[in-house]
């Protein structure tokens, strides 16, 4: 055997929400559970999230998780299954209420219920409006919160942490059963194979393919890159999410639940541009809305600042207390990275990279499917994914805010859940295949020979670029074209890198050189399937087909890495115990 083998009844990769959330299921019921993680895992993205978790509670007002539904439905711009939606806004308020028994410090309302705060997209009475409050939130530091409660309770449910640890490849037999992992311990560098029953990823998103994002530097679409090795295709990439608010230059993130609290948007004018694209929901409308008027102002010259470049972010009105008490993290990152104190001046902003809704594909129960024969999702077994790396696919062709942390918890815990029928089933280890860990074994030893590369640094370089300047927030024929030419020139560069330092002990050189082999899978997925997607929809926003088309593309893109070729399946349109959200246009 190549790697020396540690053996445990299920791997998971990811130590963000969604890992947690899954291995809290997998510890809890006595499995012998390994999570690996790259980071220490409360250093993981989900720590950075903002603005709050989405749940019908109905704390505030009325609402209920139909209302939830209809409006991820219509966020998704209908390419959203109606199946996992419907799943996941029932499950949302029980996930919310055991999250609060684990411990979690959620703000408060007077009469000790959990405080929820308005966000864009989400509306009562089915989209009629007006805005409803369904975001909890622990003031603007929510991820922190809710990251810390679940790895407190793993640790107590005695989930086995294996910390700066890092996923390489997967390992499958004859049989395409999934039966672990190949990962590099980062301080010592050396690969251990991971023999497992079950392998769950949740690695997070891959904001990192931009050259401005909002994503943490970690976030490279590990487990997409892992998969699509192993044969498995990519599901939606062309849909990327840009956030609004990103802070102008640094890119870090102002969080919508800004305008949910009552900031607004202004141009150069001093004119409150929202009311012109979204005239009931103004600040609030759907992330990709605000985005592309945004990116239209400052387009036609009406951008503030000296390169005409962003716009501005206006909470002075809120008040100092106001912004104290529900906003301070962002006072904070305004005063650092933009130089101003909100409560007295204006934020710029522009809109930024920062969530990805496709990803590996699932089902519901976080059962990773692919095409075998005629059926376009057959289980892989032995294979789970959760969270931003997966696509169930509930936030389709554009993500509400807040729907990601729900996503988290629901699919997190539905993923655990469906491990553990599995590893009922399949009491045994299957046997490791004789080339367990050639493919890791491989790469590794690319690297280590390679002399008269380039650096990892220009080739990441060019790769940012690429995907920055030709497939953004609007996207235009010949850019996409030459987008998808010029990303399979990168790709010829990430097969020739080359790495001066080649000791092995933390050795961040060949990390980075790791994670540009997965970078560059998800860059290539997302402009194949941008340039060959003739339509709009959501944030996916053509200059040559500027309307959604239901009769042609109402389905999901499907990316092999062999041969880099592109299949299609359909959006599952019955949802489990309602009627169909019938598809009409979507406005705010
Ligand atoms: C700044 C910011 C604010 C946000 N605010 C909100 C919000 O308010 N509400 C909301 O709903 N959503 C929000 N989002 C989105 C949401 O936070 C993320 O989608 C979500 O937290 C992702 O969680 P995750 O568990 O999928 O992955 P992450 O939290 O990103 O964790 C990924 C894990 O995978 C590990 N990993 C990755 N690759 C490997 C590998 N090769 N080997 C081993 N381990 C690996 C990492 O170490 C990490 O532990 C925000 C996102 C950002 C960037």
């Amino acid at each position: 055997m190549s790697f020396p083998v540690r053996k445990f009844d299920a791997v998971i990769v990811g130590a963000g929400g969604s890992g947690l959330r899954a291995s809290l299921q997998l510890a809890e019921a006595g499995y012998n559970v390994a999570v690996l993680s790259k980071v220490f895992p409360t250093r993981s993205h989900t720590v950075a999230a903002q603005g709050g978790v989405g749940a019908a509670l109905g704390n505030m007002g009325e609402d209920s998780w139909h209302w939830h539904m209809y409006d991820t439905v219509k966020g998704s711009d209908w390419l959203g299954d109606q199946d996992a939606i419907e799943f996941m806004c029932r499950e949302a308020p029980k996930s919310i209420l055991e999250l609060e028994h684990f411990g979690m410090p959620f703000d408060r309302n007077e009469d000790g219920t959990v405080y929820q705060r308005p966000f864009g997209g989400h509306m009562q009475n089915f989209g009629a409006g007006p805005a409803v409050q369904r975001s909890c939130c622990a003031a603007d530091r929510t991820g922190h919160a809710m990251l810390h409660t679940l790895y407190q309770r793993n640790v107590r449910a005695n989930a086995n942490f294996f910390v700066e640890w890092m996923a390489l490849d997967l390992i499958r037999d004859d049989s395409g059963q999934v039966v672990g992992v190949t990962a590099m311990e980062m301080e010592s560098g050396d690969v251990f194979i991971f023999h497992a029953k079950a392998v769950l990823f949740a690695t997070g998103g891959a904001g990192r393919v931009y050259a401005s994002s909002t994503n943490a530097f970690i976030n490279t679409g590990d487990g997409l890159g892992i998969v699509s090795r192993a044969g498995i295709p990519l599901e939606d990439m062309e849909f990327w999410q840009f956030h609004p608010t990103g802070v102008s230059g640094a890119g870090v993130l102002i969080t919508e639940g800004v305008r949910g609290e009552g900031g607004y948007l202004l141009n150069k004018d001093g004119e409150r541009f929202m009311e012109r694209y979204a005239p009931n929901a103004k600040d609030l409308a759907s992330r990709d809305v605000v985005a592309r008027a945004m990116a239209t102002e400052i387009k036609e010259g009406r951008g503030c600042g000296e390169g005409a470049d962003h716009v501005l972010l206006k909470l002075d009105h809120l008040g100092e207390q106001l912004i104290d008490s529900k906003l301070p993290g962002i006072r904070e990152i305004a005063k650092k990275f933009a130089n101003v104190d909100p409560a007295r001046d204006p934020i710029p902003v522009v809109p930024t990279c920062h969530y990805m809704m496709g990803g590996i594909p699932t089902n519901y129960r976080g059962e990773v499917v692919a095409p075998r024969g005629s059926d376009m999702e057959a289980v892989v077994p032995g294979l789970y994914a959760a969270g931003e790396c997966a696509c169930a696919s509930v936030h389709g062709a554009n993500r509400l805010g807040t729907n990601s942390l729900t996503d988290l918890l629901v699919f997190g815990k539905s993923a655990g859940n469906s491990t553990i029928e599995f590893l009922k089933e399949n009491k045994s280890h299957k046997e490791l295949p004789s080339d367990a860990g050639e493919l890791t074994r491989a790469r590794l030893n690319r690297l280590n020979n390679q002399t008269g590369g380039e650096s990892v640094s220009e080739v990441g370089a060019a790769l940012r670029d690429t995907m920055q300047r030709t497939c953004g927030v609007f996207r235009f024929p010949d850019l996409l074209e030459s987008g998808v030419r010029e990303i399979k020139e990168v790709e010829q560069r990430v097969a020739r890198t080359e790495i001066k330092d080649k000791s092995k002990v933390f050795n961040t050189a060949r990390v980075e050189a790791l994670e540009l082999d997965n970078l560059i899978e998800v860059a290539v997925a997302s402009l194949v399937s941008a340039e060959a997607r003739k339509e709009s929809r959501g944030a996916h926003d053509r200059a040559d087909f500027a309307e959604r088309d239901d009769v042609n593309w109402l389905k999901h893109s499907l990316w092999f890495k062999e041969g880099s070729k592109l299949d299609y399946k359909a959006v599952h349109m019955e949802p489990l115990t309602v009627e169909t959200i019938a598809p009409k246009v979507r406005t705010y």
